[in-house]
């Protein structure tokens, strides 16, 4: 058995000071990751604070039409917050389409931004990973990969960032707000997230005891027609194989403008810049939908089970965009097609039928 010590703090000096000053101590919001890894010995802190009394729980719209999320906001509640679904349908929709409804109550948004991968050797403590362990090697390369990244990945760790919110976050240009023993910083979503590189470990660029205090979504205007999709190997209680938030202004069939993110498919909440350089200021057809996918994923690696997902994303991303800009011959909107009945890859067969997860 290994002890951990569990305090509780009431403000958000107490709660930087009393982590900054332990190496062996973490942050602990709703639980749900953090309690999860500790069973299974991969989190090895020996003290754990907890952060629920700090008021960072509150969802503020910002002049001008952003919105101030707290990072103590439960996932459920920041999903039905009035100016997030009136300005932000793509953030309500990435988090009522993660985890379950009892999870959502409990987990925090900051917690969501700061979760760890979902890959099967990073929670397997026996097994080499680079990311739990540094320089052990990576299990996952030549091992069961379905559910792993073909973007943004290195010879060293290609675990798919599992946060759904996360994607929308970056499609909208959000930034953290922090503080830490340095002080306070704002860190655009963009920097806040890493591509593991040769240190797969370093996810973020926090220091040691440096909260999350809060999430601002700037003002979007396009982004009150936008939209998530999520393909997934069931309908609900699953993480993504591919997904996809958009938010497009249209003129006269043209694209205006566009912002464009993908899930489940890179190691951390890909922003598309490549996809949205060719849609802007082209016609708004399947064919543009369709070039602009292959621009995206021209770069897209495979790993043997999880090359299916490069044709999967690419799918995902036409459909997305046929689905904002209303077109008629979707019928409701739903991901039917994209994936096999089997669940494997996509409905043409083209990918591993093994059924294995991440
Ligand atoms: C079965 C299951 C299914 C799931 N499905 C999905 C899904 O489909 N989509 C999805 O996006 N997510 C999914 N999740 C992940 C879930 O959303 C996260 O576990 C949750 O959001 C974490 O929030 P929490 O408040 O519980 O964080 P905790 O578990 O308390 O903390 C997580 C980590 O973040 C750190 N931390 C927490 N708050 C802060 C802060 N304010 N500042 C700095 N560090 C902090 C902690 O120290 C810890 O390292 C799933 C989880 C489970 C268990
Ligand atoms: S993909 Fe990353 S998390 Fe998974 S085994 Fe390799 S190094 Fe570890």
């Amino acid at each position: 058995m290994r002890p951990v010590s569990y305090s509780r703090v009431a403000d958000v000096a107490t709660a930087i000071g009393t982590v900054a000053a332990d190496p062996g101590s973490a942050f602990l919001a709703g639980g749900t990751t953090e309690v999860d890894l500790q069973r299974i010995h991969v989190s090895r802190s020996r003290r754990l604070v907890d952060i629920n009394d700090l008021p960072l729980r509150q969802i503020e719209e910002l002049p001008g039409g952003g919105v101030r999320i707290g990072a103590l906001a439960r996932m459920s509640d920041v999903a039905q917050a009035l100016p997030i679904r009136r300005r932000f349908p793509m953030i309500s929709q990435a988090l009522l389409l993660g985890a379950s409804p009892q999870l959502r109550n409990m987990a925090s948004i900051g917690g969501n931004l700061m979760q760890r991968v979902r890959c099967g050797y990073f929670r397997d403590v026996v097994a080499p990973c680079n990311k739990r362990e540094p320089r052990t090697g990576c299990s996952a390369l030549h091992g069961v990969n379905r559910g792993h990244a073909v973007l943004g990945t290195s010879e060293h760790c290609i675990a798919t960032h599992p946060s759904d919110v996360g994607v929308a976050f970056m499609a909208l240009d959000a930034v953290v707000l922090t503080q830490g023993p340095g002080g306070q910083r704002q860190i655009a979503i963009d920097d806040f997230y890493l591509v593991p590189g040769d240190r797969p470990d370093r996810e973020h660029p926090l220091a040691h005891g440096e909260l999350v205090v809060a999430i601002e979504v700037p003002p979007t205007p396009m982004a009150s027609t936008s939209l998530y999709l999520k393909v997934r190997d069931r309908e609900s209680y699953e993480f993504a194989l591919a997904s996809a938030a958009v938010a497009i202004s249209l003129h006269d069939g043209t694209i205006d403008d566009v912002r464009l993110a993908l899930g489940g498919i890179a190691t951390k909440p890909w922003r598309a810049r490549r996809a949205e350089s060719v849609l802007t200021g082209a016609p708004a057809t399947p064919e543009t939908f369709t070039s602009a996918a292959e621009a995206e994923l021209a770069d897209a690696i495979g790993h043997g089970m999880n090359d299916f997902k490069i044709e999967l994303a690419r799918r995902t991303v036409v459909r997305a965009l046929r689905m904002v800009t209303g077109d008629p011959q979707l019928h409701d909107g739903m991901a039917e097609g994209l994936l096999s009945e089997d669940g494997s890859g996509p409905a043409d067969g083209s990918g591993p039928a093994d059924g294995s997860g991440s």
